[in-house]
């Protein structure tokens, strides 16, 4: 089985009846970049931009954050690149952004929230993103994490387009946006979902701590009913959905968000292999079959008291 991964790994991405999945690479350091090749990615779906910020006492200027991109998208010429604004906030705190007195830091002032309590850094993001766009020639997607329902979407895709970005989206990590995900089609260019985030919300349990991590999988069918409504409405409205959370490297669990209409799927780089693989044994019919029976809580086995 590994051998015949590491075959299948000059290959794009797809079903055995041959249905195209992009396989995307989740890049958190520019190192991750290499990776992303090394594991044959076919672009980077999720390029965590927080490691700019991180260890600064104040945010880099716009100058600092172009260069950072453009290196990046030079790394992947005519590829899509997804490249997330800054997600500053509960399980990734920057002292010069995030309240110290939060009570629930996940529940509170933390991704496009954050953004947009501190409009210079957002402005700045989108400035940097739209010059490193304007000097390479990837195929850039620009996305606000923590979006919370169509009215921030729209909020955000307008002030993304005013800088000159030409696809702009929403995560989806917040069962809110899930539950308007018919609305939110209509105004953002793709959706990603972040099942970290999204399992996370919709079990109320927080992802940083050990004694609820039991609710910690998007195999709960309760977080697949959230996915599917947002791959209906995508798939709908002809608007590209995407995973990028830890669910994506599952092959099992790949299979069923292929099965309930997710487009592409984004991952740390070495787990591409096993997924690319995986895929590969499965027709869209088999995958569709298998999410349905996941919807249903076939595979979910309830672990949360032993
Ligand atoms: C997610 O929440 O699933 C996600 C991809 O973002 P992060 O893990 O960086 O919060
Ligand atoms: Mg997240």
């Amino acid at each position: 089985k590994a051998d015949r991964a590491k075959e299948l790994r000059g290959q794009p991405g797809q079903l055995k009846d041959g249905t195209r999945i992009p396989l995307l690479a989740n890049v958190g350091k520019p190192a991750d970049a290499k990776a992303a090749h090394e594991y044959g990615a076919e672009g980077v779906g999720l390029f965590r931009t927080e490691f700019l910020f991180i260890g600064n006492s104040e945010p880099p200027s716009v100058e600092e954050q172009t260069k950072a991109y453009a290196d990046l998208l030079r790394e992947f010429p005519g590829q899509k690149v997804v490249i997330r604004m800054l997600d500053a906030g509960a399980d990734k705190p920057l002292p010069f952004l995030t309240p110290e007195d939060e009570p629930n830091p996940a529940l509170g002032l933390r991704g496009l929230r954050t953004l947009e309590a501190h409009r210079e850094v957002l402005e700045n993001q989108l400035k940097a993103l739209a010059a490193a766009d304007a000097q390479t020639d990837a195929d850039l997607w620009v996305m606000a994490p923590m979006v919370a329902d169509r009215y921030e979407a729209e909020w955000f895709v307008n002030l993304g387009k005013s800088y000159g970005l030409k696809f702009v989206g929403a995560m989806a990590e917040v069962p809110s946006i899930a539950l308007m995900a018919d609305q939110v089609a209509q105004v953002a260019d793709f959706v990603s979902i972040g099942t970290n985030d999204l399992t996370q919300y919709t079990m109320a349990a927080d992802r940083t701590l050990g004694s609820v991590s039991n609710y910690q999988t998007a195999w709960h069918p309760a977080v697949l009913r959230a996915i599917k409504m947002i791959c209906e409405a995508g798939n709908n409205a002809g608007m590209p959905v995407g995973v990028c959370g830890e669910a994506a490297a599952d092959p099992d669990l790949a299979v069923v968000l292929v099965g309930m209409g997710v487009n592409s799927l984004s991952m740390t780089p070495v787990a591409l292999d096993d997924v690319r693989a995986e895929l590969a044994e499965h027709t869209l019919e088999e995958a569709k079959e298998l999410a349905a029976r996941a919807l249903n809580g076939e595979f979910y086995k309830p672990e949360y008291w032993n």
